[in-house]
């Protein structure tokens, strides 16, 4: 029985993983959640699918860009907003630190 469509060479296939999964898993994987196991599972997985590898890494340089936004918000930011927000009490002077 000849069959051609046989795909070429997809190494994920023979892992337990499928490249799904995977990419759900990224985002644990990456923060640290996974089990030793699980990670080292995904790691063989990235190792032979440059797809995923490929995933992982936007995910990497989306996260570095979150949070560099993310440290680049505060103080400024905030301080206008509390100004605004801050209840103008007359003869109450606000006390600082
Ligand atoms: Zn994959």
């Amino acid at each position: 029985m000849p069959s051609k469509r046989e795909p070429p060479r997809s190494p994920a296939r023979r892992l337990h993983r499928s490249c799904k999964e995977v990419i759900a898993l990224l985002t644990e994987f990456m923060e640290g959640d996974l089990s030793a196991t699980a990670a080292r599972d995904l790691e063989r997985h990235l190792d032979i699918c440059p797809p995923c590898k490929g995933f992982l890494d936007n995910l990497k340089t989306a996260r570095a860009a979150t949070r560099k936004l993310r440290v680049k918000m505060p103080d400024a930011s905030l301080a206008s907003l509390r100004a605004r927000l801050a209840p103008t009490r007359p003869g109450k002077p606000r006390r600082r630190r």
